[in-house]
């Protein structure tokens, strides 16, 4: 089982022909409303790829939460240990470009609600995914249970923040972007990719993972950096591709080495960004397999 704890959120997003600057209106016209956060899009894009996932987060007392709850369990996530806190859910405003980019604004609602003592029990749990969209202080607290109970411990650094190198020595496999990767850097921030994650590495995670949008990924294991290559797509739209990626990335870890496992991430993550939305446009394991053939 694949216990993925973090946010859940209702996603609005418009597309517009090119993203607003500071203090510019931009018009667009219809407006998509679906399922997202960063917890729950990879635990569907975890079920979408064929793993057992357990869900862990606080959805509001507002008609979202009971929208969002049925939403996990359509994709069959075992939703009991989903907490319905009064309060508002979160919310994600996205806007779209025409380029398939994004600029993202969160409301956290009761995605901060989320404490240590909602970790239910992890008998059974092979795999952690975790995200930064939850208190800290929470990340650490699953983090530091999971290590003791021998779970392997995804952490994918998202939205960007520094972290201290207790939590990284608690990380089994970090995964982030560029931007994400920067702010872990400090005084690195601005090296050369490999110099960098060969430092990180020092930090703690035993394997790290950075995405690299339309360039594909590279990742550092056993002491080595690796590049994998992204599949070429039209992209229309890039929401959830990060979450595809890492949620299907830590699916396939269950049976295949890291290699391959990056392989068919990026597939996933390419497949995602051919439509609109983070959740509905996640593939199932077939359309992956489709894509590697
Ligand atoms: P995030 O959305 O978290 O910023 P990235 O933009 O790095 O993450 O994208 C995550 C993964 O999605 C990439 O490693 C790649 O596999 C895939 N991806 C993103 N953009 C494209 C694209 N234009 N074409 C093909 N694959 C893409």
């Amino acid at each position: 089982m694949i216990l993925v704890a973090g946010s859940i959120n209702i996603d609005f997003a418009v597309q517009v022909q090119a993203l607003p600057a500071p203090g510019e209106t931009v018009m667009g016209s219809a407006y998509l409303v679906s399922p997202g956060g960063k917890g729950a899009n990879q635990a569907v894009a975890c079920a979408r790829a064929g793993a057992p996932v357990q869900f862990v987060g606080c959805a509001g007392s507002d008609a979202y939460g009971d929208q969002l709850r049925e939403a996990l369990q359509s994709d069959g996530i075992d939703t009991t240990s989903l907490r319905r806190v009064d309060g508002q859910t979160g919310a994600a405003f996205v806007t779209v470009g025409s380029d398939g980019e994004n600029t993202i604004a969160v409301a956290s609602g009761v995605n901060q609600a989320l404490r240590e003592a909602d970790l239910p029990e992890l008998n059974g749990v092979t795999h952690l995914i975790l995200q930064l969209e939850i208190p800290l202080e929470t990340v650490r607290a699953f983090a530091q249970a999971a290590r003791r109970a021998g779970v392997h411990v995804t952490l994918n650094a998202a939205p960007a923040h520094p972290l201290d190198d207790e939590l990284l020595g608690l990380v089994d496999l970090l995964i982030v972007n560029a931007g994400e990767l920067e702010a872990l850097c400090g005084a690195q921030a601005g090296a050369g990719l490999e110099y960098q994650l060969e430092v990180l590495s020092g930090r703690g995670p035993k394997a790290i993972v950075v995405t690299l949008g339309a360039d594909g990924a590279a990742f550092w294991t056993n002491g080595r950096c690796h590049r994998s290559a992204a599949f070429a797509v039209q992209a229309v739209d890039t929401t959830g591709a990060g979450d595809t990626f890492v949620g299907v990335l830590v699916a396939a870890l269950r049976h295949m080495d890291l290699t391959a496992a990056v392989q068919r991430a990026s597939a996933a993550a390419a497949l995602a960004c051919t439509q609109r939305g983070a959740q509905i446009s996640m593939p199932r394991l077939s359309a992956i397999e489709r894509l590697l053939a």
